[in-house]
């Protein structure tokens, strides 16, 4: 049982110029194993600033509040250290790897995050089962990651690393962007077997409601100009379905 803690998170991004831009005004959120999150709020609102800042991205100035997992403090880990407590981060725009296969690229991954090698003759086994549960082609573990990568491809790799480094807590931006709906529905399915397990938490950041027909989450949380200012069950997605965004960034105006 793990739960990430962010207690008044406040966060800056970094100019060019040296200047800090503030866009996190304070973020509260608690999110256990087994929990499914759904961070919604329009363009702009610091949904991606908040991925980011919790992974650790040398961009974003934290300027108060704190992260924790399990009461360990994640603001004072490095990215790697992130990654290794249990940290998984699938970003709204991946980086390529050049000259990293696929399959190189996830068995260092989960090497790095599980203090040992996976045994070679369970490991090839587990990542051809994660690649047909995705309807991958086999031939996709041997690209380089990224490079090329259709948007639908980028998405899958990503639900590939979720369900084989099963980490501890999983923020997962944007992932139904560029997905057409045959992706989406795959992509979902894979994101619900990871929940099923209950061992990870998830924090759904997303745009549009309709990743949320096929993923139910257990909380809703609106975002709007850097904080939470709705909380509540699936009905709010529905009624952001209808209303959208307005009243919320009008009342803030
Ligand atoms: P969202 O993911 O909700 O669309 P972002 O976190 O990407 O929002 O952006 C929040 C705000 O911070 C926006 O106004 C955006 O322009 C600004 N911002 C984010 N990153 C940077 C950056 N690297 N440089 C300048 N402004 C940024
Ligand atoms: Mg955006
Ligand atoms: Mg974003």
């Amino acid at each position: 049982m793990s739960t990430l803690e962010i207690h008044d998170l406040q966060v800056s991004v970094k100019l060019p110029e040296g200047d800090l831009k503030p866009i996190l005004a304070g973020v509260d959120l608690t999110v256990k194993s087994g929990e499914t999150h759904a961070i919604m709020g329009p363009n702009g609102s610091g949904k991606s600033t908040l991925a980011y800042s919790i992974a650790g991205h040398p961009k974003y100035q934290i300027t108060g509040g704190s992260v924790t997992l399990d009461g360990d403090d994640v603001l004072a880990m490095t990215v790697d250290e992130r990654a290794r407590a249990g940290l998984f981060l699938a970003m709204q725009y991946p980086v390529e790897v050049p000259g990293v296969s696929v399959a190189n690229f996830l068995r260092t991954a989960k090497t790095a995050i599980d203090g040992e090698a996976p045994k070679l003759r369970t490991w090839a086994g587990d990542l051809r089962s994660a690649m047909e549960k995705l309807h991958m082609d086999p031939a996709f573990a041997q690209r380089n990651v990224n490079e090329g990568f259709s948007g639908g491809e980028k998405k899958r790799h990503e639900i590939m690393q979720l369900e084989l480094l099963k980490p501890k807590m999983a923020i997962l931006d944007e992932t139904d962007s560029g997905l057409d709906i045959d992706a989406l529905r795959i992509v979902s399915e894979g994101v619900n077997r990871v929940r099923e397990t209950g061992e990870t938490g998830l924090l759904l950041i997303t745009h549009y409601t309709r990743i949320l027909r096929y993923i139910k989450p257990d909380f809703v949380h609106v975002f709007v100009a850097g904080r939470i200012v709705q909380e509540g069950g699936p009905e709010l997605a529905e009624e952001l379905e209808a209303g959208g965004y307005e009243r919320y960034v009008a009342a803030r105006a």
